[in-house]
């Protein structure tokens, strides 16, 4: 964390009682506390074993500059965001670190729409953090402390409005849920047994410790997922992410696919009910996405990378549907915030409607070949290096939301970005096939780096 900045592109993260300490997290609960100004709030965790004192010293913060807090307990991130919306709080505290392994922790704030804070208002926050500006209450005007209990159930029950319930029931679906022993085993099983599916578990205990797998739905951390589901002939399987915004999917045969193919089975599904509806996505989803949109002629609206990006867009917009590549789909109908279970009822509820099986569903799609690489540049040359590439790629099909984008005739596409958190460039490349994806991947690294070295 560098001297003037808490946020990063996911809310406060970082190593428990190392970078994230009960102090600074009091510090900052003072903070989010004065930023709000003595309203109120629901606070809530993940698995994590450093949830408790993490959220008791964002609690502490809180109260102490007059804030009443609403305390949830443990519960999915998009549960969450869904009751401060649902009772009408006027903001929210959420401890996680979502992905990163256990020893991390985090601190996410939510506005009163329930979707995370903007930019701009984590500037806010920071300033009071950083200057000082903390306005304590008063002793006779601190804030209080009471229990929420039930927003997971509440949210489980949102859900079910917005899928066919009997379509999905009459199917009998038998789904292996893998929550990584987090907060999605709160949600995900019950949520598909009300659906009417039998459900098998694996990773479901509560453990903060993550011993069955690292919360990150990757391939490599699935294989168990997929080795159960083909084991009991299950025909679905999903994964969610440390604090279940996230969900990947498995077939009936084991295969795992990463999030732009379900995200497109359910554009394809939603513009089927909602012709030329705006279709939002960070400008590093696969063409698949473009095509999906184009072919059922949606209108694609591209954001910056990032899921608070995503949210604010879709709001900024009235849009109703958005996605990332990660397994985040934002069902604005339920809300405009990536939500693995509502997710996971999405993808049922177009199983059911089209009597298709995942893999056929996917089947039907044009493929694509990732390659992904990066460069060597330092942080103080990154702008530069950028510039001296629009230069060259000018008059090119090209997208400079975020880095640059570049679509070639033939389908293929490159994303070349400056990290954000390290001194590198990266590279995405997709293309109709993985040597020509490789390609671009080589030709716009060596690229770069005689630019580089001309700077
Ligand atoms: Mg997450």
């Amino acid at each position: 964390m560098s001297e003037r900045k808490l946020f990063g592109t996911n809310g406060i993260r970082g190593l428990v009682n190392v970078e994230l300490t009960p102090e600074m997290a009091i510090k900052v609960g003072c903070a989010i506390g004065t930023f709000f100004g003595r309203k109120n709030l629901l606070v809530g965790h993940d698995a994590r074993t450093s949830g408790s004192m993490l959220s008791k010293a964002v609690i502490s913060g809180l109260t102490a500059t007059g804030c009443h807090v609403f305390f949830a307990g443990m519960a999915p991130t998009p549960a969450l965001q869904f009751a401060v919306k649902n009772h009408k709080m006027d903001g929210g505290v959420i401890i996680t670190a979502s992905h990163n392994p256990p020893e991390y922790n985090g601190i996410k704030v939510i506005w009163s729409d329930g979707i995370e804070t903007s930019h701009e208002q984590e500037v806010e926050i920071e300033n009071i953090y950083f200057d000082n500006k903390i306005v304590y209450a008063e002793w006779d005007k601190l804030g209080t402390v009471q229990d929420q209990p039930g927003i997971n159930d509440e949210y489980v029950r949102a859900i079910k409005k917005h899928v066919n319930l009997q379509k999905i029931a009459e199917k009998h679906y038998h789904v292996v849920v893998d929550a990584a022993n987090s907060v999605g085993g709160l949600t995900g099983p019950q949520l598909l047994r009300e659906l009417g599916c039998k459900v098998t578990s694996i990773n479901a205990n509560i453990d903060g410790t993550f011993p069955g797998r690292m919360p990150e739905p990757r391939p490599e951390n699935l294989t168990d997922l997929s080795a159960t589901v083909k084991a009991i002939g299950a025909d679905i399987g999903v994964a969610f992410d440390g604090d279940a915004d996230r969900s990947i999917f498995v077939d009936q045969n084991g295969t795992i696919y990463m999030g732009d193919k379900t995200f497109a089975i359910v554009i394809k599904q939603f513009l089927a009910k909602n012709p030329g509806a705006k279709i939002v996505t960070p400008v590093s989803s696969s063409t698949l996405i473009k095509d999906t949109v184009e072919a059922y002629k949606g209108e694609l609206i591209w954001t910056k990378v990032g899921s608070v990006t995503v949210s604010q867009k879709m709001k900024e917009l009235d849009a109703k549907l958005g996605g990332e590549e990660n397994g985040g789909i934002f069902y604005g109908p339920h809300q405009a915030v990536r939500d693995g279970a509502m997710t996971t009822a999405l993808l049922l509820d177009t199983m059911a409607q089209t009597g298709l099986k995942l893999s056929a569903l996917v089947a039907e799609q044009p493929q694509y070949f990732i390659e992904k690489g990066k460069i060597d540049c330092p942080d103080e040359k990154k702008e530069v290096l950028l510039q001296k590439l629009l230069e060259q790629v000018k008059g090119e099909n090209i997208s400079t939301i975020d880095g640059v984008k570049i679509w070639f005739s033939d389908g293929s596409a490159i994303l070349i970005r400056p990290s954000g958190t390290e001194p590198v460039f990266r590279l995405y490349a997709e293309a109709k096939n993985q040597e020509k994806a490789l390609k671009l991947v080589k030709d716009y690294s060596s690229r770069l780096e005689k630019t580089l070295k001309t700077l």
